[in-house]
């Protein structure tokens, strides 16, 4: 709370206590005067008509219409309270003047003002005047005592009594105001006390909601017969519902669970926290997993009210773990497929070296037994081609990583290519390297496979002849938005060959997919597995009909360690 707007509260209670002191003042005078004036009591010493009185209650209505008018406009309320107090404190020694000084029926009426005075401005206002009508009512006495000024009462009192009396009165004036000036400061620092305690209530009521509404778990509360008492934002981000549509509806109908409808019941309480998973649907009828705990809502007696909910959306988690399950089966199959694989290589190599003895035997000379037998041999080269090509994605050889100049793999990889027998006179192999040496940290032998395997793919794309061209340029990019830019190299294979239909881009890397008669559809899951190891990227562009460019980006590494640049071994 501000200070400016404690003062302005301050005023406001001010101007109230004032507002009150007016309104009694009039009361008052109206009900005792008026009851003095019908009742003939009071004045009847001095002889004086009713007119005094009525001239009294008269001026104090007009002095209540100033007070009015001033109460709004004036800052200093406390002042005004002083001033008011003290026009009081002269009317009332004037009244008990008026009705018999010592002996007027009306000095009582100091009492009162001071008691007001205690309230509205505290003990310290309150014992001031108290004093000053003390002094009042003294100076009063006095001097109608030693004749100053004329008596007004039928001094039936003794000296002694006169002063016992006025001993009397002063001590009554002090002590109502000492006590109720200490029950008003008492009573305006309890409603302080209880201010600040409302306002710590409040405070703390909103950090509860706050902490509520701010977390990321989904919290629920239910009655005893199963209906929904609260729900807080993640509840509802969660699962889709808005709190007013699902206030009061029973818990297993929003959550699919009518089987667990008994859980909490007014019969059956729930004694300990329950725990389970949930397979239900949002709102908009999409799948949700949840993992829901509900615990036992207790009142401050102890008495089961209903349930805290708990719960957490465990779809994406339970897709992931399904994920990774599906993935560790494919690689125990994978595993088991390369054991095999490796399994029918040994006997196929005897099987091709025994044919080939065969192959020599004069009793097969005719031409028929000739061309079976080169059949057989070509089937299994061909297999055992697949074999190894299969073993070299399942079972890849660790990382031999050693610095490279990637432009001499290219070279290396296209001069093999040249005598090759995939290669025909009509393929135009075009380089364009980027200048100097392009040196990356890698696996010789495995990059050269991939280069030979897109090479290939290249020429196999181009059965009628047409133009190989292999690009390298160094680039630094950032591989997230968050990292910072480093090196790369990037070596791009483009062919103007027949394209790869827009239905087979996503499976061009599946192990197995091929197009080709005797293709193995393993090529590219190499070329995919070795740059995936060495942390690059493969990006394909194709346009059927056109051709194809193949896009590899290749980290350059860890420049920083002392590795030599290997000389590539010409073959
Ligand atoms: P394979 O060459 O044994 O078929 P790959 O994995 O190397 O196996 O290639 C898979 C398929 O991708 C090929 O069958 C072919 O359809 C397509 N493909 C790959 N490279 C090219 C290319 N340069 N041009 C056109 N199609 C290609």
């Amino acid at each position: 709370m501000g200070a400016m707007e404690l003062q302005w509260i301050q005023q406001e209670e001010m101007r109230a206590k004032l507002k009150w002191l007016m309104f009694l003042r009039v009361v008052i005078v109206t009900v005792l005067l008026g009851a003095s004036i019908v009742l003939q009591v009071g004045y009847g010493h001095i002889g004086k008509t009713t007119t005094s009185f009525s001239y009294l209650i008269a001026s104090t209505y007009c002095l209540t219409i100033v007070y009015s008018l001033l109460l709004n406009r004036l800052k200093s309320l406390t002042l005004f309270a002083y001033v008011q107090i003290f026009f009081d404190l002269i009317f009332e020694t004037l009244l008990v003047y008026l009705t018999g000084g010592i002996e007027s029926p009306f000095s009582p009426f100091y009492m009162i003002t001071s008691i007001a005075a205690s309230v509205i401005l505290g003990w310290k206002g309150g014992s001031l005047t108290a004093s000053m009508a003390s002094i009042l009512f003294g100076l009063l006495v006095d001097l109608q005592y030693f004749g100053f000024l004329p008596e007004t009462g039928a001094s039936t009192y003794s000296n002694r009594e006169t002063l016992y009396f006025l001993f009397l009165n002063v001590v009554g004036f002090l002590t109502v105001a000492y006590l109720s000036g200490g029950l008003a400061e008492k009573l305006s620092l309890t409603r302080e006390r209880l201010k600040e305690k409302a306002a710590g209530l409040a405070e703390l009521k909103a950090f509860h909601e706050h902490v509520v509404q701010s977390m990321s778990t989904g919290l629920m509360t239910t009655g005893l017969s199963g209906g929904i008492t609260s729900f807080n934002r993640a509840a509802e981000e969660i699962i889709g519902y808005r709190y007013g549509e699902v206030r009061e509806r029973p818990w297993w109908e929003i959550f699919g669970s009518p089987d667990l409808k008994e859980l909490i019941s007014a019969e059956k309480p729930l004694m300990e926290p329950f725990r389970f998973d949930r397979e239900c649907r949002r709102k908009d009828g999409g799948p949700l997993v949840l993992g829901m705990t509900v615990s036992p809502l207790k009142n401050e007696e102890g008495q089961q009210i209903g349930g805290v909910w708990i719960f957490q959306d465990l779809t994406r988690i339970r897709k992931m773990e399904m994920e990774i399950e599906h993935k560790k089966r494919l690689a125990t199959i994978g595993e088991m497929a390369a054991g095999m694989a490796h399994e029918i290589r040994n006997p196929l190599a005897s099987l091709s070296g025994s044919m080939q003895v065969l192959s020599r035997d004069p009793r097969l000379d005719d031409e028929e037994s000739h061309r079976l037998m080169e059949i057989a041999l070509q089937e299994t080269e061909r297999l055992n081609s697949i074999i190894t090509a299969f073993l070299l994605y399942a079972r890849p050889s660790p990382l031999n990583k050693k610095r490279w100049d990637i432009n001499q793999l290219v070279r290396d990889t296209l001069s093999l290519l040249r005598k090759g027998k995939e290669y025909q006179d009509n393929i135009d192999i075009q380089l364009n390297l980027a200048s100097g040496e392009l040196e990356a940290v890698v696996d010789a032998d495995q990059i050269r496979q991939v280069f030979w395997n897109l090479s290939i793919n290249a020429c196999q794309a181009m059965p009628q002849g047409g133009r190989l061209l292999v690009i390298t340029r160094p680039v630094t990019m950032r591989s997230d938005k968050k990292s910072p830019e480093t090196a790369w190299i990037e070596v791009t294979f483009s062919d103007n060959g027949q394209g790869i239909q827009k239905e087979h881009m996503d499976k061009i890397f599946y192990p197995f997919f091929t197009t080709k008669d005797r293709g193995s559809g393993l090529g590219l899951s190499i070329v995919h597995r070795v740059i995936e190891t060495h942390q690059g990227r493969v990006h394909v562009e194709s346009q059927p009909g056109e051709g194809t460019r193949f896009f590899l980006l290749l980290p350059v590494g860890e420049m920083t360690t002392p590795v030599r640049l290997e000389k590539s071994r010409s073959h």
